[in-house]
């Protein structure tokens, strides 16, 4: 039987006032208690990395090397190796969770880079913050470097800054988003891959709830802050469900977010380190189909990434998130599975 007019009304009605209750509902406490990391004084050099350094079409920085968050589908995790090395640790000692226990400070950030930076040196690139670690994790409460790099660059006029994190503790520095959105481009990407909360506890073992980040958007938003999700990395199997994302557009929606930006897993050999025995622990049937599907590169299938960016643009006209200029695109149905 069809749905009619009132019906379908009151049947969105139903459904919008569900998105809301859910981005309004209690926060469970987290399972895990929470971990007491080290942190350990980084000296560096330089802050900011060129396009060049990293093949990314914009400058990067990030202050912290490690984080509480602990996500399995981390990639940062071989930054982190890296540095344990370099400082002379004993690469045999660096488990997996080193990434979480022992958090890099890079404290001179902020002055390092009121001292070097040179906005014409830029050119048009955008200035990313967190690409590796999450600029707003736990350490951040108390060494204020996101805070402190965001007062320096809103000290020039006209530079394009992106932020992206999983904290609400980005929301402590509305006053300064707000004056380096007035003085130049800033967007900020509130990181979320799924509204189940039992599904993000399996996933990322101290990340902020789903309804506390979304609330942190909604202040950013209503701070006047461009801001929406980053639906990254969609895990497939797992979040790629037509339910899922659209459970997740439409609670974005709901906080105000401007935009969406959604892209699938990469599986690279940090990821696999920690992914894989996730993928194990909670849904075994899948790990095969993960082990075959990826390239070497840890790249999806072509037809995959084709069929999902089909689904996520249809999801996202639906959910009014959609560019206008795609609006014609003929429909596609929406309940297949995705060929992983
Ligand atoms: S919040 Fe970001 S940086 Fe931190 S563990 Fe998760 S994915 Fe890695």
């Amino acid at each position: 039987m069809s749905i009619g007019g009132t019906e379908a009304q009151e049947h969105r009605g139903t459904e919008d006032r569900g998105v809301v209750s859910r981005l309004r509902a209690p926060v469970p406490p987290c399972p895990r208690p929470a971990r007491r990391a080290q942190f350990t004084h980084l000296p560096i050099r330089s802050i900011l990395n060129s396009p060049q350094q990293t093949g990314m079409g914009f400058w990067s920085l990030n202050p912290y090397v490690g984080c509480e968050f602990g996500c399995t589908d981390c990639y940062a995790r071989f930054a982190h190796r890296y540095v344990v090395e370099r400082g002379g640790g004993d690469p045999a000692a660096w488990a997996d969770d080193a990434f979480e226990r022992q958090v890099f400070v890079k404290r001179e950030a902020p002055d390092l880079l009121a001292l070097t930076l040179k906005p014409s040196r830029l050119g048009d690139a955008a200035i990313a913050i967190g690409t590796a670690t999450d600029p707003y994790q736990p350490a951040e409460r108390r060494f204020l470097l996101a805070r402190r790099i965001l007062e320096r660059l809103a000290q020039f006029h006209g530079l394009n800054v992106s932020l992206v994190t999983k904290s609400p503790l980005v929301t402590r520095d509305l006053d300064v988003l707000a004056r380096l959105a007035e003085r130049g481009r800033l967007t900020v990407y509130l990181s979320l891959v799924s509204v189940d909360v039992p599904l993000i506890r399996k996933l990322e073992a101290r990340s902020p709830m789903p309804q506390v980040r979304l609330r942190a958007l909604e202040k950013l938003v209503k701070g006047g802050i461009h801001a929406g999700v980053m639906l990254a990395p969609i895990l497939p199997g797992i979040t790629d469900g037509v339910p899922q994302l659209l459970a997740l557009m439409r609670v974005a929606k709901a906080a105000g977010a401007a935009f969406v930006h959604a892209s699938p897993l990469r599986l690279c050999p940090a990821v696999r380190l920690t992914f894989l025995p996730a993928v194990a622990r909670h849904f075994p049937a899948l790990l095969p189909r993960y082990e075959r599907a990826f390239d070497g590169r840890g790249c999806v299938t072509e037809t995959y990434a084709r069929a999902l960016e089909r689904r996520v643009e249809q999801l996202k006209r639906r959910t009014g998130f959609g560019s206008p200029e795609r609006e014609s695109s003929p429909a596609e149905p929406l309940q297949w599975a995705l060929p992983l």
